[in-house]
Order: C-alpha cells, then sequence, then structure tokens
C-alpha cells in the first residue's frame, strides 16, 4: 500500500515513518510511505501556496493550483488514489473507517493549513476525515494519524495477533497487560497468568476486556454481540459478583 501525504511541512510528517513499527514496515517494504511538498507543485519563485480570499474577511486560502499540478503529477506516476482531506467537517476517524482505508491501494492524504483550501480542490478527494470536534492549525497532525492507524491494518506491518486483540476490533476494549517482575510494591500479577492453562487465560483476559469496556465504554458494550467465549466471561463475572456480594 502507499500512503501519500501532502503538506507544506514536510519536514512535520516526515516523523511519522521515522520510528518504532512503521519504520520497520517501511524498511522491509510492507508499506510505501511518500511525503511530498506542495510548495514543489508551485510556479511562482515564492513558491506560494496561499492567497487572500474572496470576498473578504480574515486568514488566507491556500490556492489551488499546487493541487492541480499535484494530481496531475500524481496520477501519471503513481496511478489514481483514494483521496482524503482532513478537515474537521470530515467524516469523524473511528476504528471501522480505518479498517476500510487499510484497503486502499493508494490513498493520498491532504493537508489543509490557513483558513482551509480553495473549494475547488473538492473536486479531487474523496472523503474528508476528522479526528475529533476541534479545530487543529493544519492537517499535518491527523494526516499522521491517519497514516499510523492505517498502516496497522496493512498486512505484515504487525502481528495480526496483536491487532485482532487491540481495543475497538473485537467491539471491546483490550484486557489488562502484565509484565515482569510478577510483583512489585506488593502489586502482584493475577494468578491465572501462570497457569498455563490457554483455555483459563483466554476466558479471564476476556472477561477482564468484557468489565474495562462495561465500566468504560458501556456504549460499545450494547452493541457487542457475544459470542461463547463472551458468554462463558460473564458467567464468571456473574459468579464473582455472587461471591463478593
Ligand atoms: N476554517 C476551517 C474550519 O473551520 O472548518 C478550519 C481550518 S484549520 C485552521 C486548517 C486545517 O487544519 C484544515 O484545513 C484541516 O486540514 C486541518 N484540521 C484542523 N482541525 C482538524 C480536525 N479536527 N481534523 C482534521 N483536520 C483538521
Amino acid at each position: 500500500m502507499i500512503i501519500s501525504i501532502v503538506t507544506i511541512f514536510p519536514e512535520m510528517v516526515e516523523v511519522v515513518k521515522n520510528y518504532g513499527v512503521l519504520s520497520r514496515a517501511v524498511k522491509l517494504g510492507k508499506i510505501d510511505i511518500k511525503i511530498f511538498n506542495l510548495r514543489d507543485f508551485t510556479s511562482d519563485k515564492h513558491k506560494t501556496v496561499d492567497d487572500y480570499p474572496y470576498g473578504g474577511g480574515p486568514g488566507m486560502v491556500m490556492k489551488p493550483e499546487p493541487f492541480f499540478k499535484f494530481f496531475d503529477f500524481y496520477k501519471k506516476n503513481f496511478g489514481q488514489p483514494f483521496v482524503v482531506l482532513t478537515s474537521p467537517q470530515g467524516k469523524t476517524l473511528n476504528n471501522n473507517l480505518v479498517k476500510k482505508l487499510s484497503q486502499k491501494e493508494n490513498l493520498v492524504i491532504i493537508c489543509g493549513r490557513y483558513e482551509g483550501i480553495d473549494e475547488r480542490i473538492m473536486n479531487f478527494v474523496n472523503m474528508e476525515i476528522s479526528i475529533g470536534d476541534y479545530v487543529l492549525t493544519g492537517g499535518e497532525l491527523p494526516a499522521m494519524v491517519i497514516a499510523d492507524a492505517v498502516s496497522r491494518f496493512v498486512p505484515g506491518v504487525i502481528e495480526e495477533k496483536s491487532v485482532k486483540n487491540d481495543s475497538f476490533n473485537t467491539g471491546l476494549l483490550d484486557f489488562p497487560h502484565y509484565t515482569r517482575p510478577r510483583e512489585i510494591n506488593g502489586f502482584k500479577v493475577p494468578e491465572v497468568l501462570f497457569s498455563g492453562n490457554h483455555n483459563k487465560v483466554e476466558i479471564w483476559r476476556r472477561k477482564m476486556a468484557l468489565k474495562k469496556t462495561m465500566e468504560k465504554r458501556p456504549d460499545l458494550f450494547l452493541k457487542k454481540e457475544l459470542d461463547i467465549t463472551d458468554k462463558k466471561a460473564l458467567l464468571e463475572l456473574f459468579k464473582e459478583l455472587n461471591k463478593n456480594a
């Protein structure tokens, strides 16, 4: 999969592929993250990307020409992309949307700045995406959030098992994790994790995931379709509640 980010601040976005899991995935060729400087698609000597708004008012607007040039260049060199515009007016990003985007072969993410972009670039845009109901100074952070989250679903980037259990993926929040030492300042790791019984460990983890979800995100719990492991885990929770009553 290619994820391309178009920005006037390429250095800011570059870091998305320079650390941790994504840096490894890029090096191994599991994912290709390209960063484009919008100023490279300007034609004046000052590399101007903004202009005054028609109709007056505060702030500047991103000029359409560099985007038209960019898309012309991009299609010729990399084919037709699925284009996402970062925008507070877009669909709010969530796990389902991230998964859908990860199935695109060729994704372009546009970072806005100033008051926004000349509306005519909407002719290239397939979807506007927001990362929440607040306004940021630019689309770089949202683009990095989208690129990072989408990459995790690209086969080979992260171990499949690990993505499977992550929060939201099963409709639940993730279960609690522990590592060494077995005890710290009197705080112990739950005994079941040393039992060596995979079935027991799985039921315990599901029980904890269900409990966390009910406590922190009852909205998710209400939507969850329960499978047999969920039911067994809920029975255990119920027994524990009865014992403590
Ligand atoms: N005037 C615009 C409005 O109120 O809808 C806001 C422009 S904002 C200052 C500049 C750029 O930041 C936007 O074009 C967009 O690319 C990005 N941006 C700001 N908030 C965002 C959010 N919540 N989600 C995604 N992108 C955002």
